[in-house]
């Protein structure tokens, strides 16, 4: 007997939630591409977009997922045997390095333990040792989707310009871009990325550059960019079709002016604020399970948890088997525990996007029932503290 039936919750970190809006504003014939309405529209996306990074600078939309924007990103601003500096606190962390590792940087990476960020002090030991300046970029997860870790992007830009280092700061932003507070201009961001399907609540497959001038001047020595992945033509395009180097993404276009109507509509701080309330909830109610048996939080300081994504620890072989049940017994599937040793003893929960206080309440009360079902050793109490959690914003 199952409880699945019913409409299912997605509550893995990306793909998201995708809002009814969204799935209809796709429901349409194949647009003419030359000119008229598509035109008309896409020109209103950039504005929208450039509002939700932070930044009045320029904006690229390329057709690929996140990791086609680890290699926009970069092959825009380096030269072969460019030094870069990766900021690593999980397990995307170390796919953006190796990607620059692959395509022919020289990557140094400075990791943390998982449980929090790479701190500003080490980026900046290691930038005074750097007094040629070879290093030419500084690349670091706004958020590791993996641990759910935040770093401070300021405090990057604050390390590099407490030592005079001209190196570029790049942020990935496909995890955070809509759901933790996010301010390109103002942090001192020379580059973000970001992808269609987490607080964008578009369907997978569009990918999203952000640069500023001091990288807009880094492309000009760029010796590695193809036409394809240069964001030049794609920023200021002289024609339409150079936006996307070729067809446009049509329906990925209609659902993505639906969904920055959603973000629009109800405001982008408060779109933030409301991320950072079921995202308090959720650690109120793992905090409270984890006060008898094995439950903990992934990260340990508030201030530098997601609030788009959740790690938690609850050890092998009782990770594994709550989201399988959450799953085939309550139609809820979590996300699988990436990046951590064992995976099988962690899992997460994704509220990123277009999730409100009774989905992230329902898949806490899905997950208490898990505990109590499988007999995994927890206190009780998680929905309550939940719910008192919620009751106190
Ligand atoms: C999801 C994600 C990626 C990878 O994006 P894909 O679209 O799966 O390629 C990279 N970095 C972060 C921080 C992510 O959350």
């Amino acid at each position: 007997m199952t409880l699945s039936h019913g409409r299912p919750y997605l509550a893995i970190p990306g793909p998201s939630v995708m809002p009814d809006r969204v799935l209809a504003a796709m429901q349409r014939p194949a647009p003419n591409i030359y000119t008229g309405a598509l035109h008309d529209m896409t020109e209103t996306l950039f504005p929208d977009l450039r509002r939700i990074a932070g930044t009045d600078h320029h904006a690229a939309i390329y057709i690929a997922n996140g990791h086609g924007m680890w290699e926009a990103a970069l092959l825009n601003v380096l030269k072969r045997d460019d030094r870069v500096l990766a900021l690593v606190s999980g397990h995307f962390g170390q796919g953006w390095a190796a990607t620059a590792r692959a395509l022919g940087a020289q990557v140094e990476v400075i990791e943390s333990d998982g449980a929090g960020p790479v701190t500003p002090d080490r980026l900046e030991a290691r930038l005074r040792d750097d007094a040629a300046h070879e290093i030419r970029a500084v690349i670091a997860c706004h958020v590791d989707t993996a641990t759910g870790v935040r770093a401070e992007m300021a405090d990057y830009r604050a390390a590099l310009a407490a030592c005079g280092h001209p190196a570029l700061l790049m942020a990935d932003c496909i995890a955070s871009m809509g759901c933790d507070r996010f301010e390109m201009d103002a942090w001192g961001v020379d580059v973000a990325i970001t992808a269609s399907q987490k607080g964008l609540m578009t369907p997978p497959g569009l990918g999203f550059v952000f640069f500023n001038e001091r990288a807009a001047e880094a492309r000009r020595r760029a010796d590695m960019v193809t036409p394809y992945w240069d964001w030049a033509p794609r920023a200021a395009p002289d024609l339409y079709y150079q936006h996307f180097a070729g067809t446009a993404p049509t329906h990925h276009l209609y659902a993505l002016r639906a969904a920055l109507d959603l973000i629009v509509e109800e405001g982008i701080e408060q779109v933030w604020h409301r991320h950072a309330i079921l995202a308090t909830a959720i650690w109120a109610a793992v905090e409270a399970w984890g006060r008898e048996g094995e439950m903990r939080l992934g990260v340990r300081e508030a201030r530098a948890r997601s609030h788009a994504v959740t790690s938690i620890h609850l050890g092998a072989p009782d990770a594994d088997r709550l989201r399988a049940w959450c799953e085939a017994e309550m139609g809820v599937t979590l996300g699988i525990g990436l990046g951590r040793t064992p995976p099988e003893g962690w899992f997460r929960i994704g509220h990123m996007g277009h999730v409100n206080a009774h989905m992230v309440m329902g898949a806490l009360g899905v997950i208490e029932a898990g505990l109590s079902a499988l007999s995994i050793p927890h206190a009780t109490g998680g929905v309550v503290a939940a719910a008192r959690s919620l009751a106190a914003a």
